[in-house]
């Protein structure tokens, strides 16, 4: 039988390093490969989380990098790129740092075995993180009811599988609920999606629709396709934001410290400010008070933000680090940030549907793969 691989991606962020010590307690006999890919840029807080997993999972964390070269040339692996390679900045537009320092070392080290990634996307986020469009990848999201990627159920709840589970669920003679049988054998249609089909069966059944896609994956190329159990098939978990801060305070791994919310006080207005993911301490990502609170709490580290800016190319689109850092500037970023603040804590007490739409998380923003 071919042997599954089973990896977890740690990003360095709060969300993959919880899924760790959770799949570590709940799953225990999983046999799973912890890894990183490490950009050599991020904040010290990273690093300390990932010796602390280390200590916590009994295990190393496996270090990929960007070349076959273990010194990267005396370069860190990002500056390795930049140097080498690509000569101008990452931006949105142009993001080579993530496909080359994430995704190609990742997929490198997968090579053609199967395998199952974990990804710990939360159950109150809306977003899909990083799908392979390799086939031999496949992403399964444990801090989710809905374990399944997207791919995943567009395929296994597609009207042409209902012959598929009428067979099996003959043949096997299988005990369902019946408002279960009803919605499992309803087509899709344009009032009944793929979306909410598959919510309304994880809500009558959560095991029942996993172990049906479960045995669907078996007629696929899918890695799960090879395994003849899956633990995760009873999983009816839904993590949300407070549960990984509490999972991560609980196990002692603990919280990075750049989460901590920092007090300050503008034009008599008080408000607090942190760092809001892991990622490059540079991160384009960032949003203007990120950089600010980078500034003011970690003064050498904006220097050395500010040394890459050269020749046209900045992090942010409109303004160098040099104009942002002017006290005028700081103090607009801190008053539009509290302005936004108390928007979004009356759209919180609004019921319309506009504001919660609006009511986007910041975790939601940029790159999966180095954010989770
Ligand atoms: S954290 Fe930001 S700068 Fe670093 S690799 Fe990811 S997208 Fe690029």
């Amino acid at each position: 039988m071919i042997k599954v691989r089973h990896l977890l991606g740690i990003s360095g962020g709060k969300d993959s390093a919880a899924l760790a010590i959770y799949m570590k307690n709940k799953y225990p006999d999983l046999d799973i490969e912890y890894y990183t890919t490490d950009t050599g840029k991020e904040l010290d807080e990273t690093y300390e989380l990932i010796s602390n997993l280390e200590i916590f999972l009994g295990k190393k964390i496996i270090k990929l990098t960007v070349t076959e070269d273990e010194e990267n040339h005396g370069y860190d692996p990002f500056d390795y790129l930049l140097q080498l390679k690509y000569q101008y900045l990452p931006s949105t537009q142009a993001r080579w740092c993530t496909q080359n320092l994430k995704l190609v070392p990742f997929e490198k080290f997968v090579g053609n075995d199967p395998v199952i990634s974990y990804v710990g996307i939360r159950g109150d986020e809306n977003r899909e993180g990083y799908i392979s469009r390799k086939p031999n990848i496949q992403s399964i999201f444990p801090f989710r009811t809905n374990i399944w990627s997207e791919d995943v159920i567009t395929k296994a709840l597609s009207n042409s599988t209902l012959p598929f589970y009428q067979k099996l669920i003959t043949d096997n003679n299988i005990s369902l609920e019946s408002d279960f049988t009803e919605a499992l054998f309803q087509p899709i249609s344009l009032k009944f999606s793929v979306k909410k089909k598959m919510d309304f069966l994880l809500y009558l059944s959560t095991t029942s629709v996993n172990k049906l896609i479960f045995e669907y994956l078996k007629t696929t190329n899918y890695p799960l396709a090879s395994e003849s159990t899956f633990s995760l098939l009873e999983n009816e978990d839904n993590l949300v934001k407070d549960d990984i801060f509490r999972i991560l305070r609980e196990s002692g791994v603990g919280v990075p410290k750049y989460y901590d919310k920092v007090p300050f006080e503008i034009n008599g207005k008080k408000g607090e400010y942190s760092r809001s993911r892991s990622g490059c301490f540079f991160c384009f990502f960032q949003q203007k008070i990120e950089w600010v609170w980078l500034f003011e709490q970690h003064p050498d580290l904006f220097e050395k933000a500010k040394a890459y800016e050269k020749d046209g190319y900045n992090w942010n689109e409109h303004e160098t680090l040099i104009e942002l850092a002017r006290p005028d500037r700081v103090a607009r970023i801190k008053e539009d940030y509290l302005k936004k603040e108390e928007a979004k804590s009356n759209r919180k007490k609004s019921n319309k549907l506009l504001d919660i739409l609006e009511d986007f998380d910041d975790d939601e923003i940029g790159c999966a793969a180095c954010f989770i």
